[in-house]
């Protein structure tokens, strides 16, 4: 009896609850006036002080008002700018709430292009439709820009092909602190958006520029996970390579992708396919891209 009423309630609850109900906001203090947030979706970090605050990637539009509050605890100044990341809704979901109450949004030319038209995500096979106006990047560049405030340069800088076709990386230059979005999940196989222009070369290029960019004292922010160093991304960087290599191998050597899946190609990073991108799916997105290039 217990059981079948417990059976009825569960679905009852979680579908008249909110999804994002139970989530909490973290704030993890870097500096005196830099911070990363974590919620639900891509990490935020925010940057506080006298000329106005500026926040990067906006998680789900669900989360805004919880953020606002994470915020307004840490400065009553408005949010001038929101830079995003890529294009994607975990980063980008709040957009639109953050622009209605003043925030200016900057980001790649490609994300403006992506969130502004609809969009099909081949990975999920499923369809995102084009978001409105005030979700849109309203100050876009091609390379990169800088932007000065609250006593930092932050650099704002373009990586091509990586995760999507419009990535950016954060760089807080006083401070040291580097946000480098979703090219780079901390200690987990990453997911790489073929479908957006993502591309395996181009990840591991652009970990390469972040690896330049760093140091051994450089607060790295991934775009999922705790917060990082040089040493995590070095790491990260091994394991990509490493995968490639061996997807590629086993292309020369003339196994098929459903061969390579199980033949244990993850030896010694089985733990980073724990978690949104399993070991398959991450094998199957190195075949997927060197393969096409090939043909
Ligand atoms: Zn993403």
């Amino acid at each position: 009896m217990k059981f079948s009423i417990l059976f009825l309630l569960i679905p009852i609850l979680s579908y008249s609850q909110g999804r994002f109900d139970d989530v909490v906001i973290k704030t993890e203090k870097l500096t005196d006036n830099i911070f990363m947030l974590e919620g639900a979706g891509g990490n935020i970090a925010v940057l506080i002080g006298e000329d106005g605050t500026l926040m990067v990637d906006s998680q789900y539009g669900d989360l805004s008002e919880k953020i606002k509050s994470a915020i307004q605890t840490l400065s009553s100044a408005p949010i001038k700018y929101l830079v995003n990341t890529h294009w994607h809704g975990d980063h980008t979901g709040g957009n639109g709430n953050f622009n209605d109450s003043g925030a200016t949004i900057v980001a790649h030319e490609n994300v403006r292009e992506r969130v502004s038209t609809d969009q099909v995500m081949k990975a999920f096979g499923r369809e995102v439709k084009a978001s409105p106006t005030k979700f849109w990047p309203e100050i876009t560049f091609d390379q990169g820009m800088d932007l000065h405030m609250n006593g930092q340069d932050i650099m704002v800088i373009h990586v091509d092909n990586a995760h999507t076709d419009g990535d950016a990386f954060v760089y807080f230059v006083q401070a040291n602190i580097l946000h480098m979005g979703d090219v780079f999940f901390k200690d987990r196989f990453p997911f790489i958006d073929l479908g957006s222009g993502g591309t395996i070369n181009g990840y591991i290029k652009a970990v390469q520029a972040a690896l330049m960019i760093s140091d051994s004292e450089t607060k790295i922010i991934p775009g999922h996970g705790a917060m990082a160093d040089q040493n995590d991304l070095m790491n990260y960087h091994t394991m990509l390579t490493t995968m490639k290599n061996r997807v590629q191998r086993g292309m020369a050597e003339g196994q098929s992708v459903e061969v390579m899946k199980t033949a244990g190609l993850d030896k010694e990073y089985e733990s980073w396919g724990t978690g949104f991108i399993k070991s398959d799916v991450f094998i199957n997105t190195i075949w997927t891209d060197l393969d096409r290039e090939t043909n």
